[in-house]
């Protein structure tokens, strides 16, 4: 709560899914531990989006946390019922990556809700360490890094094939020590987490804080592994690629990602199917080869068909509003 700046005058709404889980629990005791007025909503599927939204208008938080495409959904219908949230003044996602494109669309929704200069936070976190890392306040363009607690923590960069650790700043695989747990404790534990840009210990340019940061590029190796497993149409193809290209896609809305065998036919080749809502009107002609371009670039696999739906089927399709996590990359292909 002192590195998002929020004063213990001002109120949060916690939007993470009610579970036994990690995300929702560190809120709930960061808010008791910095005397901030919390409510969580327990998200969509214990209070609907329309309960979310009620709860955010009644509660007039500064702070909204959540998982990204969640809060995401949210944002978007309230603008879309015409709501005033001019009181947000923070927005902090977990859960996963968050690229400067989703936060520049994240930031133009919140203007439309009335809610200006927002600052957007990223955060790191994994089950291990019972813990999260997060960004301080800065423009949307950049990241300032997660901060660490080194009075409870090591963090070391290793090489992921030789194990060897890695110098200040260089890339390398997150391995994480414990210093402070209680119950259960992980040491030199491999995350499995790959990050670009190491660990820096110079202080904060925008906080003025000493402690270390990570650097916020941070891929999930094993997100690659179980990709690897099953290719597409023959090829390695990493998962993380795809997201950031069309989350970063102005026009897009809200997209999902189906892989399939022609015509449902186990021996048939792969079919790669991507579902795109569209923000506003568009010629969507252009943004399809637009899509195809970006994805072949980043990927080097072109998709066979670019389905334009509407939102509700969209909300459907990804089981926003009835599932803890959304369904942002199906695999219909039949197992083996
Ligand atoms: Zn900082």
């Amino acid at each position: 709560m002192n590195l998002f700046q929020i004063k213990n005058s001002q109120k949060i709404v916690n939007m993470f899914p009610y579970a036994p889980h990690l995300a929702f629990w560190q809120v709930v005791f960061g808010g008791f531990a910095a005397h901030t007025l919390t409510v969580s909503t327990g998200g969509g599927k214990v209070m609907g989006t329309e309960g979310n939204i009620a709860a955010t208008l009644n509660m007039k938080p500064a702070m909204i946390i959540g998982v990204p495409s969640y809060v995401y959904h949210v944002l978007r219908v309230a603008k879309e019922k015409g709501c005033r949230m001019d009181f947000i003044e923070k927005v902090v996602l977990g859960a996963s990556r968050i690229t400067e494109g989703f936060k520049q669309k994240l930031a133009e929704i919140l203007a439309s809700l009335g809610a200006k200069d927002v600052s957007i936070f990223g955060t790191y976190g994994f089950t291990e360490a019972r813990c999260a890392w997060a960004e301080c306040p800065t423009s949307l363009n950049v990241s300032s890094g997660y901060h660490l607690y080194p009075d409870k923590e090591i963090f070391e960069v290793i090489d992921p094939k030789t194990g060897e650790v890695k110098n200040e700043g260089e890339d390398g695989e997150l391995v994480y020590t414990s210093l402070d747990s209680r119950a259960s404790s992980v040491i030199r534990y491999r995350t499995g987490d790959f990050v670009k840009g190491g660990i820096t210990s110079d202080p904060c340019p925008h906080c003025g804080l000493t402690v270390p940061r990570i650097s916020s590029d941070i891929t999930r190796l094993s997100d690659v592994k179980d990709f690897q497993l099953s290719k597409i149409k023959g090829a390695l193809v990493d998962l993380n690629h795809f997201a950031a290209v069309l989350s970063d896609v102005e026009l897009i809305a809200e997209w999902q990602i189906e892989i399939k065998k022609k015509d449902d036919d186990p021996f048939e080749v792969d079919e790669l199917v991507i579902y795109v809502c569209v923000q506003d009107e568009c010629n969507k002609e252009q943004l399809a080869e637009e899509i195809k371009k970006e994805l072949a670039m980043a990927t080097e696999v072109t998709p066979n068909v670019i389905k334009f739906i509407p939102m509700s089927e969209m909300v459907k399709r990804l089981e926003l509003e009835t599932a803890n996590k959304e369904k942002r990359i199906l695999d219909s292909r039949p197992k083996h």
